[in-house]
């Protein structure tokens, strides 16, 4: 083996748990290490490492990204009841990726990894829809309520300044009902907007921004006037300089149109909106093991990672000495997307290169027909087209890298 090539910065890595654990481990060895000569920041996310450090590992991770700029991560389980019994947890921890996401004050962007022989449900797609999706307030803070009986519903702020509180009359109950209350923060919003303008001029990609603003003429239409204006303020010149485009429409048409649409633009969603959209999304372009994901601070920091889980299911099979046929795509590209990113900032082009040909090696295996489970059932019939397991998907992308390093 040639001279490895030198990744200059500190990598902060992020390990996981179960299945998505196993395929890591594969990657970094069979795909990472006997190429790259890199400066690793570990942090062990394991569930059972999480609980023995009170998840301050979490925290120091976070800090870490805040460090050096570039975080790679594996899943990790959000512990529940089952999984507190599971792993005798101390307690039901809070999310990792919800803990690093608060920390970064970052943006979540999702895009599916596209390959010839499999069509995305809509067939005027050709190229990526990334999904950036709001992920603070609104109806996943809300406050909910029963009412009991007949009466007036009324909402009062009484500001911290000692000025005059203002009462709001929302409802006059005629009888029982429901009732909900939702908030969000201009600062939260306009990091959002930052995070969705900085992703899309890294990729020079158009900006698609939609909210219900014609009934919500305050509370979505917020969120309108505050990327309009930062917008306008500081991404104007650059995106016309970079010939990309940000537009916001009505969320009703926005749906019409990316139907019709080729792809390729980032369409930025409050938090349920994007919740939503990028579920469909996911199961337009197939398997959730060919979706990416992207952390974006508004202070240049990146996180990367799959949008699936740890893949639960495959886990136990493969505990009980069964084959399994999980798909690493995703994995794989949270390490190529990190790499990249790495490579761009440091100016180290064969560090970006490597990212590049590492892509292009896993695309041509499922090209050639050598596929996961999760994909043979959605590809282009072709007698080519085998079923691997997971160790040998991996090997056979590490060939075909092999295959172009040697040019
Ligand atoms: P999941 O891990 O995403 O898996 C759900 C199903 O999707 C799998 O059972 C499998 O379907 C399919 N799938 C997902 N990734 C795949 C891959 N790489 N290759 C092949 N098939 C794949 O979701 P989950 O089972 O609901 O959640 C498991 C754990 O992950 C939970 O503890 C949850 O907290 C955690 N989680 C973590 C993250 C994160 O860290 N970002 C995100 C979501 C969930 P089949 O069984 O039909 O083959
Ligand atoms: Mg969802």
């Amino acid at each position: 083996m040639a001279n490895k090539i030198k990744v200059k910065t500190t990598l902060v890595e992020m390990d996981g748990d179960e299945m998505t654990r196993i395929m890591w481990k594969m990657v970094k060895d069979k795909l990472l290490l006997p190429y790259l000569d890199m400066d690793i920041d570990y942090y062990d996310l394991h569930m059972k490492h999480r609980d023995d450090t009170d998840d301050k590992v979490t925290v120091d991770a976070a800090r870490a990204i805040m460090k050096y700029g570039v975080g790679i991560k594996c899943a990790t389980i959000t512990p529940n009841e089952d999984r507190v019994k599971e792993y005798s947890l101390k307690k039901a921890w809070k999310s990792p990726n919800g803990t690093i996401r608060a920390m970064l004050d970052g943006t979540v962007f999702r895009k599916p990894i596209l390959v010839s022989n499999i069509k995305p449900g809509v067939s005027s797609w050709k190229k990526p829809i990334t999904i950036g999706r709001h992920a603070y307030g609104d109806v996943y803070s809300n406050t909910e309520f029963a009412i009991p009986s007949a009466g007036l519903l009324e909402l009062i702020f009484t500001p911290q300044d000692g000025s005059k509180a203002i009462s709001v009359p929302v409802f006059n109950f005629p009888d029982k009902g429901i009732a909900q209350v939702n908030f969000n923060l201009e600062q939260s919003i306009l990091s959002f907007a930052r995070a969705c303008f900085t992703f899309a001029l890294d990729e020079k990609i158009d900006v698609w921004f939609s909210t219900k603003d014609t009934i919500s003429k305050i509370y979505d239409a917020g969120f309108r006037d505050i990327f309009e204006r930062e917008f306008e303020i500081n991404w104007k010149d650059k995106f016309s300089k970079a010939g990309i485009e940000y537009f916001f429409t009505l969320i009703d048409d926005a749906v019409a149109r990316i139907m019709k649409s080729e792809g390729g633009m980032l369409w930025a969603l409050k938090n349920y909106d994007g919740d939503v959209m990028s579920d469909m999304i996911a199961s337009a372009n197939g398997s959730l093991a060919m979706m990416t994901s992207v952390l974006v601070s508004p202070n240049g920091w990146f996180e990367y990672e799959a949008a699936h889980g740890t893949v639960q299911k495959h886990y136990y099979k493969h505990l009980k000495g069964e084959e399994t046929s999980s798909n690493s795509m995703a994995l794989i590209f949270a390490w190529t997307g990190g790499l990249r990113k790495r490579g761009e900032m440091d100016g180290t082009t064969e560090v970006v290169d490597f990212a590049n040909k590492l892509e292009e090696a896993a695309l041509a295996t499922i090209e050639e027909g050598t596929m996961t489970g999760d994909l043979l059932l959605l590809a282009e019939k072709k007698p080519t087209n085998r079923k691997v397991n997971t160790e040998a998907f991996i090997d056979a992308i590490a060939g075909n890298l092999q295959k172009k390093l040697n040019g």
